[in-house]
């Protein structure tokens, strides 16, 4: 997928946005999102707080901001997080700040969480767009999850079941992706995150207008 290359599309000031990218645990959205951030730079991840602790090879900071409880209790007392929920006897919260900061920037920023933050966002803000991300099919799940071998057969039997529940709620969703092949998934991703940064609603109108008075379009006309 070609992305965001055009350098005039690159120049024109936008609305920051937020999308919400959730989906059973196994139905590989950190796969299909690490595909696409390559093609579009103006989109950034937004780290959780989480009171799990790391599984092996993740990275405080990078997968995830690794707490304590208590922690996470003061992160919530000082009304730091934007959402959080209870994931299968763990907590997850997204850091407000960083959210704010890039939308106020202009950037489009992606979060993977539960249906319950989903819907903790949709109730602050239904400008957001939420993308629900399936696995073909339950068994197929179980098989990813045996085969991640991160989690106990207690765990694993305990993130199938809840799968059931989240997948009710596609319905509150804008888009739905089958991740069946990594490839198509990511692109289809892609292309909604590109249809969403050219909504009109997400334009700065007064952007658009000085670049439009400074003989907008250089690179395109030169090539034209
Ligand atoms: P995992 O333990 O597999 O990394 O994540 C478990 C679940 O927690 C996934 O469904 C993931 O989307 C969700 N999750 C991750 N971060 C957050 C967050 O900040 N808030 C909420 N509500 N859920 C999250």
């Amino acid at each position: 997928m070609k992305g965001l290359k055009s350098k005039w599309d690159g120049r024109l000031p936008r609305k920051g946005f937020l999308i919400v990218l959730s989906g059973p645990s196994g139905a590989g959205k950190n796969s299909v999102m690490n595909a696409v951030f390559p093609t579009i730079p103006n989109l950034k991840y937004s780290i959780s707080v989480t009171t799990r602790p790391p599984r092996l090879g993740e990275v405080d900071g990078v997968n995830y901001f690794f707490r304590t409880e208590e922690e996470f209790d003061s992160f919530v007392a000082q009304d730091l997080l934007l959402e959080w929920a209870t994931f299968v006897g763990h907590r997850y919260g997204t850091p407000k700040k960083y959210v704010q900061e890039q939308i106020k920037n202009g950037n489009a920023v992606i979060m993977d969480i539960d249906i319950q933050g989903a819907a903790q966002i949709r109730a602050q803000m239904p400008e957001a767009v939420f993308v629900f991300l399936l696995p073909p099919s339950r068994s197929e799940l179980a098989q990813r999850l045996n085969l991640r071998g991160t989690d106990s057969k207690e765990v694993i039997k305990h993130r199938l079941e809840k799968s059931e529940e989240e997948i009710e709620h596609i319905i509150d969703y804008d888009y739905f992706i089958v991740n069946d092949d990594l490839g198509e998934a990511a692109e289809r991703l892609g292309q909604i995150i590109l249809s969403e940064w050219s909504r009109v609603s997400r334009i700065d109108l007064k952007g658009l207008k000085c670049l439009w008075k400074g003989g907008a379009e250089p690179e395109r006309s030169k090539k034209n």
